[in-house]
Order: C-alpha cells, then structure tokens, then sequence
C-alpha cells in the first residue's frame, strides 16, 4: 500500500495513493504546479548552494570547516527525494525517477562504512559526531532520510535509497539503543522516520527506538539554553504535558511521532495525552487560518491567547506538521475535527506558502502586513523568514520541500475506509477506485469546483451489491449544508453526514455546502484582536490588500460595518467599511479616547488569504476593527 502513513490499526484506514487521484481543480492545479516546477526549482537551488555537493566532499574526502548550508541542509535533499518518490508514483513522470537515482546516486556515496550519513559532522575538519545534540540536527536529517525511504519502498520496493536508510537507521538503533548514548535531538523528527520505516519494513526494533527517544525527552537531557529547554520539549515527558509549547515544528514533528508510538504499541496514556495537547493548543494556540507559533524569537507557540495577528509566525513547516498529527490523531481516533482542521490549514497555511508558479515561498504566514514588502530577487537568497514577499529560496529553506512532499501526496488526505464503509473527509474534484474490508471494491467519482462553489457530486462508478455507509465530512462551519440523494435533500449538520444503502452505479449523492461570505469572530481573550472580525468563505480566510484600497494608508484606519453581512463577490467578498485618516501627532496617547472611526462608507474587497500578495507587494489584513456605530450583537450577552 502506498501512503504515508500507514499505521498497524485505528478508527479508520488510509487509501492508497494509487486509489485516489486528484483531476484538476484548486488542488489537482496545485499538484501540477509542484510537479513541472517546484520539485526542478528545489533540487536546482540545493545544487547551487552546494548543499548536494556536501554529499560529494564527504564521499570524495574533502570535506573541511568551509561547508556551506546549515546543519540541516541534507534534510532538505531528503525531503526532496520524498517528493520525488510520491510524485514519480502519482504520475510516472520519468524525470522524477531519474531526480531520485541521480540523488540516491551522491547520498549514498557519502555513507560511512558504519551507516552514520552526514555532511556536517564526523569528517575530518568537521566536528565531531553527536557532538552537539542540541542544535546539531544530526539525527534530525535521519528521520528525513528515513521518510523518504518510507516514500521510497511503498512506491518502487526496496531499493539503493531504502538500503541506505536501513543502514542508517540500524546505527542509530546502535548508537542511542537501550545501551548507547542516553540522549535525544534537538529537533525531534528521527521518532516520526523511525516509526513509519518500522511500519513500512515490518520491523518492530525501530518503532521501538522511536518510543525510547519520546520517552527519554522532557527529563532534561538536552542542555539548557537561553530559550529555555522547552523550545525543544525536553522540560516536560511527553505523556505529562497538557499543550504545546515552545519551537512549534518540534513540537509538532513529536506529537505525529507520538501518535505513532502510541498506536503501535497500545499505549493510550501517551495517545490521550496528545489528544490533549491537541485540544488545548487547537482552542487557545492557533490562528483562525490554521496556522501555529506566535512568537518569532523561537519560532515558537506563545501562552494561551497570545495570537498576535502582525507578529504572528506561523511557519509553513508548523501547518505542514500540524497536518501531520491530525491526520494520525483521526486515523486513530476517527475524530473528524482532526479533517476540518487539515482542510482550514491547507487552504490558509500550505496552499498560501507557494507563488503561483511554484518558484517562491512563504516561510512565515502572518496575518497581518503592516508594510507591503519589496519584490523579491528570484535569483536571491532570503536570509530572513519574513513575509512581505514570497522568496525562491531561504537561508534556513525547510518550508519549500515541506510543501513539495505534501503537495506531491496530497490525495493521500481525501478519504478513508472502515469497516462499514468510506469517508469523503477533503473535497476536490478526482476520482477514487478503493476496497471496501473483505475486497469488495468501490469507484467514486467527485466532481466539484470547490472551494469556488458549494456543489459537491459523489458519483458512484461501481460498488458492491450489498449496503455500505458513505460518509462525508460536514465542516464545522458549514451550517445549513444539505445532502440530496436518491430524489431526497435533508439538511446535515457539521461532522459526518452518512448514507447507508446498496448503491447502484451512477447513483449520485450531491453536498451542497453554504459558500455564504460569513464574520468569524474571536474569543475576546485573544486580545489582540479583540474588537476585530475576519470574513471567511466556505474554508478560506479572507483578506484586505492595501492593493485594492483608495490607498495604501486606509488599511490602518479602515474600520467594518460589523451589523450588515459580507457579499459574495466574483473572487471573494466584500463588506462596508469605512476608513476616516487620523492627523498624525506627536504623542499617540490622550487622556480622553482617540477614534478613528468615521468617513464615508464604501464596499471594501477582501480576497482568499492564500492568494495574497500575488499580484505584487501589498500590506494585507486579516481581523479588521469595527465600527463603533454598530457594535456586534454577540450571544449571550
Ligand atoms: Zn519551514
């Protein structure tokens, strides 16, 4: 079976990517993009920087204190081959097979005769291996390289590239085993690599090894640094903390990695705990696009509230590992929240991260430009993780191959199976030819233009003869969706709207999904935003760009018209707001209130979030302020 993960049992069952395609639409499109540009547009900018021939020193012997790229840059070459291996499977692009030949080809010159792989460190002018746990990245890159191997051996088998990770992984198992070095990385990922290359060969000892590493962490094994250790959650074990906190992709890579652990080995005290943390952090430490880490000094979640919308970071990589833990927390639970919040943080984090074209990226994923930024140089690299502009490529570039590999098996998250039948839980237009338990087989065809249009079409190609349950995902937003089906429309309600009957080939089961421009508001102790409201259309979170605006000040002054709807409009919606300048003074602060409320009103557009600053630099917002004249009335109170 081919998928990323592919655990022994849960709720529900994954679908093999060979089961699901994806036939165009605002996915399919995406896909494609990442397939004719981004995959070439990675591999030619590692090229350039000499991270691939970091590879080549270490084989050739020539490795010395001059490397260029950071610790972790042999793990953007194995997110990369990840990529590769899910794109050569979904189309049989033979350029993509050649990408991971010719890369396996220089990775696997560089292994030690002992199975240790690093450019960084234990070659001669390097430091010395493990040296450096806490920010060396060293078995980090290992976790990479055994997701890619993953990739690897449920596309095209066992070969050169899952023959260097075994290796690799047997040293780590020797290395830091029960009786080897009593510590862990400073940036979990080998738990997440180990536990899926344990799956994907059968072989227990490295599920094993995933569990010592979670375990070991949290007692204060990593030095402590001015950041304290819970940037890398070695301050408190993972089974007794109750949200997330500190480096937010760390957090993330350890929770997926958990989740594993937990359902591999029946431990429900280490699962429930990250059903925990899931709660808390979904409800009090994310962002209304899905995106995680308020804080920029360490990349990292802030307290409970602390959800600055201006200073917000929210990583590319934290909404790829966001992703990751839900997707394991529903496969084992079946808890569906766990889809609506992957499908809110594709559309708001993943899908707005890349141009267009696939060749520049968002790192951080603010909601709330201040100042446009400056066009960026396609032919520079970023040294800074900030977000006016998208960037072809980054100092620290670990955002762009995130988003290759998830892009790349993306169909992978559009349904699941269990033994009463099948859940639809993402809508895009594609097609699914599965297996219903005991083989019975099943071909859906989806035809749908969302998120531009509510209309989902579930057509059943084929089916078996007896009754099955076909579910689809209502979203928590989605009030007053319906179903039609077999001449039928009732109304459903948010979770899983589920039809069980003998289907017929060509019958059709129709969700409409209400793409109503709507006010989202939020919890008064996000105080940063307290006050403001955002507009979302069906999964999108909408936005105002100063490029749509009278001009670009009125962004700071616009304030909303909170007591009439948003309209849909062609592209997105628009609501009436209103933007009064304030004379600029010398002291921002009185003893009576300043307003800036007023002016006259006009239509204010707003467009999807993920599709900011596509058409140049721009300042953009997401909350806008609203106007006094027209307080919101809110329930209850
Ligand atoms: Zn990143």
């Amino acid at each position: 079976m081919t998928s990323p993960v592919l655990p022994s049992h849960g709720r529900v069952r994954p679908l093999g990517l060979t089961q699901v395609s994806l036939t165009g639409g605002f996915w399919g499109g995406r896909q494609t993009v990442n397939a004719t540009a981004t995959l070439a547009h990675c591999e030619s900018w590692m090229e350039r920087l000499g991270w691939l021939a970091n590879f080549d020193r270490v084989a050739d012997g020539t490795t010395s204190p001059d490397r260029p790229g950071w610790s972790f840059s042999d793990s953007e070459v194995y997110k990369l081959l990840e990529a590769l291996s899910w794109e050569s499977a979904r189309s049989g692009d033979p350029e993509a097979e050649s990408a991971i030949k010719r890369l396996t080809a220089r990775v696997a010159r560089a292994q030690d005769p002992d199975g240790y792989l690093n450019t960084c460190f234990g070659h001669p002018g390097r430091p010395p291996r493990y040296s450096d746990l806490e920010m060396g990245h060293e078995l980090y890159n290992t976790g990479h390289l055994l997701q890619a191997a993953v990739a690897r051996l449920r596309t095209a088998g066992d070969d050169d590239l899952v023959r260097v990770a075994r290796r690799a992984a047997d040293h780590v198992c020797r290395t830091f085993g029960p009786d080897g070095i009593d510590g862990v990385c400073g940036h979990p990922e080998i738990e997440v690599g180990l536990a899926e290359f344990g799956r994907a060969l059968g072989e227990p000892h490295y599920v094993e090894q995933a569990r010592l590493f979670i375990e070991r962490r949290g007692h204060g094994r990593l030095k402590d640094i001015p950041l304290g250790r819970a940037y890398f959650q070695d301050d408190i074990p993972v089974r007794e903390a109750d949200v997330w906190r500190g480096h937010a992709v760390r957090a993330l890579y350890l929770a997926a990695a958990s989740v594993d652990v937990a359902v591999e080995t029946g431990d429900s005290g280490l699962l429930d705990a990250v059903r925990r943390q899931w709660e808390r952090s979904v409800a009090r430490r994310t962002y209304v696009t899905g995106g995680m880490g308020s804080r920029h000094q360490d990349e990292g979640f802030g307290e409970d509230w602390e959800l600055p919308p201006d200073r917000a970071y929210c990583e590319t990589c934290a909404g790829v590992a966001s992703i990751m833990v839900s997707w394991r927390l529903y496969l084992a639970t079946g808890d569906v929240r766990c889809a609506d919040l992957i499908e809110r943080t594709l559309y708001n984090v993943v899908a707005t991260s890349p141009s267009a074209d696939g060749r520049a990226f968002f790192y951080a994923n603010p909601l709330h430009q201040r100042a446009a930024g400056r066009p960026a140089d396609p032919d520079e690299v970023s040294p800074r993780a900030e977000a006016g502009v998208r960037a072809a490529w980054f100092d620290v570039s670990c955002c762009p191959t995130n988003v290759a590999r998830t892009l790349a098996g993306l169909h992978a998250y559009l349904a699941t199976v269990d033994d009463d039948g099948l859940q639809l839980l993402q809508y895009a237009a594609g097609e699914i030819r599965a297996e219903l338990p005991g083989g019975r087989p099943v071909a859906l065809d989806v035809e749908t233009a969302y998120p531009d249009d509510g209309t989902v079409r579930v057509r059943v190609v084929a089916g078996p003869d007896e009754p099955w349950t076909l579910s689809l995902r209502v979203p928590g937003w989605a009030d007053g969706a319906t179903l039609t089906e077999g001449g039928r429309t009732t109304t459903v309600a948010p979770g899983l709207a589920q039809v069980r009957r003998a289907f017929a080939a060509g019958d059709e089961i129709v969700l409409e999904l209400p793409m109503t421009p709507r006010f989202t508001w939020p919890d008064p102790r996000i105080d940063a935003v307290r006050g403001c409201v955002a507009v979302e259309r069906g999964p999108e979170v909408l936005c105002v760009e100063s490029a749509d605006l009278p001009s670009p000040g009125v962004l700071d002054a616009l304030t909303i018209d909170a007591g009439s709807a948003p309209r849909a409009v062609p592209g997105g919606a628009v609501v009436r707001g209103r933007a009064r300048g304030v004379p600029d003074q010398a002291w921002s602060y009185r003893d009576r209130p300043l307003s800036g409320d007023g002016g006259d009103w006009f239509d204010v557009p707003l467009r999807p979030y993920h599709a900011w600053a596509r058409r140049g630099p721009s300042a953009m917002r997401i909350f806008l302020p609203i106007a006094d004249q027209h307080p919101p009335t809110q329930e209850g109170a």
